[in-house]
C-alpha cells in the first residue's frame, strides 16, 4: 500500500477520531508521523498527540466546550503562514474535521490562499463513540434515520436555525454534540414538541478515552444526569429508542 507524500507547504487536516488511538486512520497516522507542524484542536486525546513525530512543533489552537479560544481567523491565519513557509502542516482535530468541527471553514481560507490541502477523515465522536458506549447510530429493529443536531448556538442559547418540531415528529434518533451546557433547554423543547417524557436518553461522556462514562436516562428526567460528577465535557446526548439496546451491548471496557 501506498499513502500520498505529505509534501512541503501543504496542510493535512486530519480527523484524530474521539479518543482511542486505535480509531485513527492510516492516513492520520502516516500525517502524525511526517508533519513539521502540528496545529492541534483542545479535544484530541494526549495518547494521539503523543504520537506525532517527535521533530514537529506542536501549537495547541482550538475552542473547548464552548470557552473561548484563539479566534478561528487566527487559526485559519496561522495555517496559511505555516504553510507558506513550506512546512507540512498538520491540522489536527477532535473526531471528523468535517462535522461541527470548523474545518470547512479552514478548508475554504486555506483554498482561497491558494494553499494545496487534503482533507483525512476521522471517525466522528457521534458514530464511533455511540458505538463504545454499545449504543448503535441505526439498528434495524429501531431507525432508520439518524439526525446529528448541535445543541451549541451563539450566546450559549439553542442554535436558532434548529427546526424544533421537525425534530420532535420526524427525526427518530437524534445525536446532540456540544449540549452539556444546554440539557435542560434541549430536553424541554423536544419535549413541547412532542417528543414523550418517557423517551430514552444517554449521555455519553468522553468516549472512547480511558475516561468514558454513560447514563440512561429518559427525556423527563435527562436534567438530574447533570449532578453526576462524572460526566464532564466532552459528551453527546443521544435521544431515542438505539439507547434501549445498550444493556445488551456494553462491551466497553472490553474484557
Ligand atoms: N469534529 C468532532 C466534533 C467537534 S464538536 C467530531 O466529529 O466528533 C465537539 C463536541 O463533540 C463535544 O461537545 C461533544 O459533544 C462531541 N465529542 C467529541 N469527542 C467526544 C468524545 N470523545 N466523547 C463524547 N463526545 C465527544
Amino acid at each position: 500500500m501506498t499513502l500520498p507524500d505529505f509534501l512541503p507547504g501543504t496542510v493535512w487536516l486530519v480527523g484524530a477520531g474521539p479518543g482511542d488511538p486505535g480509531l485513527l486512520t492510516l492516513l492520520a497516522a502516516h500525517a502524525l508521523a511526517g508533519a513539521d507542524h502540528v496545529v492541534c484542536d483542545a479535544l484530541v486525546d494526549a495518547r494521539i498527540v503523543a504520537m506525532v513525530n517527535p521533530a514537529a512543533e506542536i501549537e495547541e489552537m482550538g475552542k473547548r466546550g464552548g470557552v473561548a479560544g484563539p479566534k478561528q481567523e487566527r487559526i485559519t491565519a496561522r495555517l496559511i503562514e505555516l504553510a507558506r513557509a513550506g512546512k507540512r502542516v498538520l491540522r489536527l482535530k477532535g473526531g471528523d474535521p468535517f462535522v461541527f468541527g470548523r474545518g470547512p471553514e479552514e478548508a475554504l481560507a486555506l483554498a482561497e490562499a491558494g494553499i494545496v490541502f487534503r482533507i483525512v477523515p476521522g471517525i466522528t465522536a457521534g458514530i464511533g463513540g455511540l458505538a463504545y458506549a454499545g449504543i448503535p447510530a441505526t439498528a434495524k429493529q429501531c431507525n432508520s434515520t439518524v439526525t446529528f443536531v448541535t445543541g451549541h448556538g451563539p450566546d450559549g442559547d439553542l442554535p436558532p436555525e434548529v427546526d424544533w418540531d421537525a425534530l420532535g415528529r420526524g427525526a427518530q434518533v437524534l445525536v446532540f454534540y456540544m449540549a452539556l451546557r444546554q440539557l435542560d433547554r434541549v430536553a424541554a423543547r423536544l419535549m413541547r414538541a412532542g417528543r414523550p417524557a418517557g423517551e430514552p436518553v444517554a449521555l455519553v461522556s468522553r468516549a472512547a478515552t480511558p475516561g468514558q462514562a454513560v447514563r440512561v436516562a429518559t427525556l423527563a428526567t435527562a436534567t438530574d444526569l447533570l449532578a453526576d460528577p462524572v460526566l464532564p465535557s466532552p459528551a453527546l446526548l443521544v435521544v431515542g429508542p438505539v439507547v434501549g439496546l445498550r444493556p445488551r451491548l456494553d462491551w466497553w471496557p472490553p474484557q
